[in-house]
């Protein structure tokens, strides 16, 4: 560290209004897809903070060096200036998160290479009004605001009928938000600070207006990912060259003809065709991502050894994901690999080329085993996100689709705040559990708050484990769900 550079917040970072409080979220923007060095930043970012906190690191805005920043903090905030060094020292390039207490039992944390060397000049605190903030202050709640980020379905439609598909059209076909629809969304996330707009299909490249789009995401400082199954023609490639994007990911299950058919749904020709868009990206020297998918039906180790050597061909390819496949709402489970599956796959000798990424979850008793051993996903929807349905259905779930009970209301209605900050979307996550049905054990649980309002918990998995009805069930594999 020199004290004559300058340092500034990690650009993959930023301070987002939360209306009574900060919060300290990622920074998915088009300034974090820049090709200037950045140190590595750690990703679903989400934390509260209070203002004070926002304005003492918003001196490292790339405007001055090191030692002149310390000096400006010391003076503001009447601290000796060696004190604010024992403060900042840590959190240059820092390698682990530095977690704190912000008040009794809320704990904030400061992530890895917090401040990073470099002179990239930003307004942290922008138009945020911090005195009103504090006027209000609240950093105990754990449901946002306002959302952080949203995903938007902007159509159902799709080339191929994969076995393991877990869309559901609900009813509708060739449904999609119309364009300015989705550019007054794009105006609302805008306005309300948050860190991301995801677009998903459907197929994002089968929306005739994609590239609008994406370039009005572009204008609004957002840089999508974009993923398709679709074989992009070379125009449509060429157009890619101009607009800003987080990542190109490219699914493809298989490189077998013979599997196309049954897995994917669709005649062997489409494998040609995506493999023309993989040359084209790679001649045209676009870096993409392929996502690959297991089944039972593509799991063979001597065709997953073939389509690892032919993906990892590809100068231009980034990341090869290799995922299990998971039980679908729509399709069931008969194309779940087995345990037996999994530990054959996992025993098996595959390249360490470090592009390919592994993420293979064992089965048991039908609930999702996390590294740690637990089972429970904590769920951001209507707590710091949501998801918008190519009708203008909002929902808490992008996997339940048009179940009623997660539907929040309507774009074509109500704006986006409206929808977050209404009766029914608050009552949804401040569920009582006088509430819950007495049939289900949480009816009774001691954890109840802990885990329903703190950690959050994934309505999908219960669903699938337990029905429609049954969404107040205990997620899968929880110890008290058994009592
Ligand atoms: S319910 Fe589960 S799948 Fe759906 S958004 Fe929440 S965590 Fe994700
Ligand atoms: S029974 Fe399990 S799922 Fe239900 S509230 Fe308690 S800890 Fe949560």
């Amino acid at each position: 560290m020199k004290l004559a550079n300058t340092y500034c917040l990690n650009k993959g970072y930023k301070f987002k209004n939360d209306i009574r409080r900060i919060l300290l979220i990622n920074n998915f923007s088009r300034l974090c897809t820049e090709k200037e060095s950045s140190t590595p930043f750690q990703r679903s970012l989400s934390s509260i903070i209070h203002p004070y906190i926002a304005f003492f690191f918003s001196f490292f805005d790339g405007h001055q060096s090191l030692n002149d920043t310390l000096a400006s903090i010391s003076e503001e905030f009447e601290i000796p200036k060696n004190e604010v060094e024992r403060i900042i020292f840590p959190l240059i390039n820092n390698e682990e998160p530095i977690k704190f207490t912000l008040s009794e039992g809320v704990s904030a944390v400061l992530p890895i290479n917090f401040l990073e060397e470099g002179r990239r000049e930003r307004d942290l605190i922008g138009s945020i009004d911090l005195d009103e903030i504090i006027e209000n202050i609240d950093i105990v709640t754990v449901r946002n605001y306002l959302p952080d980020w949203m995903t938007i379905m902007i159509n159902d439609k799709c080339l191929t009928n994969c076995v393991y598909c877990y869309a559901d059209t609900g009813g509708l076909e060739n449904t999609e938000l119309e364009i300015e629809k989705l550019k007054a969304i794009i105006d609302e996330a805008y306005e309300m600070d948050c860190n991301d707009v995801g677009i998903l299909g459907g197929d994002i490249f089968l929306y005739h207006r994609w590239f609008e789009l994406v370039e009005y995401l572009n204008s609004k400082n957002y840089a999508p990912i974009l993923s398709t199954k679709k074989p992009i023609r070379a125009d449509e490639i060429a157009k890619l060259k101009s607009l800003v994007y987080r990542k190109l990911q490219i699914s493809l299950d298989t490189v077998c003809n013979q599997e196309v058919e049954s897995l994917l749904g669709v005649p062997g020709t489409y494998l040609d065709k995506m493999m023309d868009t993989l040359n084209v990206l790679n001649e045209q020297k676009i870096k993409f991502s392929i996502n690959t998918i297991l089944t039972k039906y593509n799991c063979e180790i001597v065709n997953l050894k073939k389509l690892i050597r032919t993906f990892l061909n590809f100068e231009y390819l980034e990341e090869l994901v290799i995922a299990s496949s998971e039980k679908s709402f729509y399709k069931g489970d008969h194309f779940l690999l087995s345990e037996d599956q999994i530990f054959q796959i996992m025993a098996e000798d595959f390249t360490k080329d470090p592009r390919v990424k592994w993420s293979l979850k064992k089965l048991k008793e039908g609930a999702n085993i996390k590294e740690d051993g637990s089972t429970k996903v904590g769920c951001p929807g209507n707590v710091k996100s949501l998801n918008i349905l190519p009708d203008g259905a909002v929902t808490i779930c992008e996997q339940m689709f048009w179940n009623r009970n997660f539907i929040l209301g309507n774009v074509y209605k109500d704006s986006i705040k409206g929808i977050w900050c209404s009766e029914r979307a608050t009552a949804k996550w401040d569920i009582e559990q006088r509430q819950i049905q007495r049939l289900s054990p949480c009816s009774r649980c001691p954890e109840f708050n802990e885990c329903r309002k703190e950690k959050g918990i994934c309505w999908a998995e219960i669903v699938k484990e337990f029905g429609a009805n049954n969404s107040d069930f205990p997620y899968p594999g929880c110890v008290y769900g058994l009592l």
